[in-house]
């Protein structure tokens, strides 16, 4: 019973102290710039958060339990029995490994209990998965600290969970240590029956007590022996896992606010790029190589060019998921680092390319454009984005899950939801990010309809791969290896017979019906 209570209490301060430290790391991360994110395979991260700190985990047990304890244990029960009988102790040495058998019966019980544990940190994985597969979404949104809470709900459903495995896992260990005395007990009566006096005089043992002192400490070194002998194959692994954690804490936000920062009251004429460079970390190349140009408040301009050209780059730096290298972004005049990102964000939507909805109801999906929206506005939002018919057919309206990667709808409906959580936002910079991948002519034209609601009035950047879409903008910033190389309208840009040109010219071939 008291190896149960300690076993329990040790156990659980350490899982404690695991979902802090995951709590913290999954904060920190959130925090962190776009370029660590981006540069970063997420599955590394993925795996740090949580097998990493998994690993943490049995290391403080192990710690605290065994690496102390066991060795100890281990000498003086060894010394006691020695010193009482050398031929007896190394006779049952001998009968150790026949003790393992019930241990080994028994663990396949555990295994099962903890399977459900198992089944709520993969609920934190998946949490995780979601915020980082969707940070871009989460950081225009703004949404970190929400996004913390949510994986406090998950890891704390973890901790219970853990909680209950823990307590079977005590008991059964517990028995383990009950059955395992139980085949000491047998070792010790061959022991006893090797001890049958011949000739009046007992064999191994002078004294009876001395077989009962005998007794005991061969229980205490069996035990022991188990528990470390488990315990050190897991430590090497676990070493290197918290180094890496702690690694994790060492970065640093790469986009934050110095203090200093004014209001912001929004955009009043023009964003200005100034002699923009931009390089990634650890890249020989600049993604931007000197970007030079200013945008009405108002206009709509298209980004072309081939991939790899940078585009994506110059969106992300408007949406200051980075800073320039050097050089400067302008709001009015005023450098970009000068407004609270904050405030900045707070003007500014991201729809891209691949859809990104939360693993939640259509209508959470919606709001997170604004977390504070009555329903009737989501329900607005929805019908801008052409998704009247979606609401009505599903089981439970907005209050529907939409599941991983949204589904439940169409690749045309998911981005229309997209949509419809900028249109709820009402920002006044919006950048888009077109999809390649062709949807179904019908459901493009629905896309398309709700994209125009969206642009509607606002100051537009578009990362544009269709022709009808550019036709829209006001001018076309034609982008190659980090520079601008050509801008004008559509047809100013075709006359010229530049790179635009022949772009276009192979997209309308590749267009034609063969
Ligand atoms: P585009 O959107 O026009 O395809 P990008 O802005 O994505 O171009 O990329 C511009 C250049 O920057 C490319 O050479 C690309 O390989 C590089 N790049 C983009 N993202 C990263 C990143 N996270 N880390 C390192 N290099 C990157």
């Amino acid at each position: 019973a008291i190896q149960y209570v300690f076993l329990r209490l040790s156990r659980m301060l350490a899982v404690w102290m695991v979902t802090d430290l995951r709590q913290d790391l999954a904060e920190h991360v959130l925090r962190l710039g776009m370029r660590y994110h981006s540069g970063r395979r997420l599955g590394d991260l993925l795996s740090r958060m949580t097998a990493d700190t998994g690993t943490s985990l049995r290391i403080l047990n192990l710690i605290i339990e065994e690496i102390v304890q066991e060795p100890i244990a281990i000498l003086a029960g060894l010394a006691v029995a020695w010193a009482v009988s050398p031929v007896a102790t190394a006779g049952i040495l001998v009968l150790v490994p026949l003790l393992a058998l019930p241990v080994w019966k028994i663990g396949p019980k555990v295994r099962r209990r903890s399977q459900k544990s198992l089944a709520a940190l993969g609920d934190t994985t998946q949490s995780l998965t979601q915020m980082f597969g969707g940070i871009r979404v989460v950081k225009a949104f703004r949404m970190e600290e929400r996004e913390a809470r949510e994986f406090r709900r998950a890891n704390d459903a973890f901790v219970r969970s853990t909680e209950r495995m823990i307590k079977a896992q005590a008991a059964s260990l517990a028995i383990t240590a009950f059955v395992a005395s139980g085949g000491i007990g047998l070792a010790l009566g061959a022991v006893a029956l090797a001890n049958t006096p011949v000739d009046g005089r007992p064999r191994l043992f002078q004294d009876p007590g001395d077989l009962v002192t005998f007794a005991m400490a061969m229980m205490a070194v069996v035990g022991s022996v188990k528990r470390l002998t488990k315990a050190l194959s897991v430590v090497h692994t676990s070493l290197g896992a918290t180094t890496r954690v702690f690694e994790i804490f060492d970065l640093k936000p790469d986009v934050s606010d110095r203090g200093d920062e004014e209001p912001f009251a929004g955009l009043q004429r023009e964003i200005r790029f100034e002699d923009v460079h931009f390089r990634y970390e650890g890249q020989e190349e600049s993604a931007l190589d000197g970007v030079d140009f200013a945008v009405r408040k108002g206009e709509r301009i298209a980004l072309v060019g081939p991939s790899g050209a940078g585009k994506t780059t110059l969106l992300d730096l408007v949406a200051r998921f980075y800073d320039p290298t050097s050089g400067r972004v302008l709001v009015d005049g005023r450098p970009l680092t000068s407004i609270r990102l904050a405030d900045w964000l707070d003007r500014l939507a991201v729809v891209s390319q691949t859809p990104f909805l939360f693993q939640t109801t259509l209508a959470e999906n919606v709001r997170y454009g604004r977390p504070e929206a009555s329903d009737e506005e989501v329900l607005e939002a929805l019908r801008s984005a052409w998704l009247e018919d979606l609401v009505a057919n599903l089981p439970q309206g907005i209050q529907t899950e939409v599941g991983e990667a949204g589904d439940r709808l169409s690749g045309g409906q998911a981005q229309r939801v997209t949509i419809a959580r900028a249109l709820l936002k009402d920002p006044e910079v919006l950048l888009l990010d077109e999809a390649t991948s062709a949807l179904d002519s019908e459901s493009e034209r629905r896309v398309q309809r709700a994209l125009e609601t969206l642009m509607e009035g606002r100051t537009v950047f578009v990362i544009a791969h269709r022709l009808s879409t550019v036709r829209t903008c006001d001018r076309i910033l034609v982008l190659d290896r980090g520079r601008i190389v050509e801008s004008g309208t559509h047809d100013e840009l075709v006359a010229a017979g530049g790179l635009y040109a022949r772009m276009w010219r192979l997209q309308i071939e590749a267009d034609a019906p063969a």
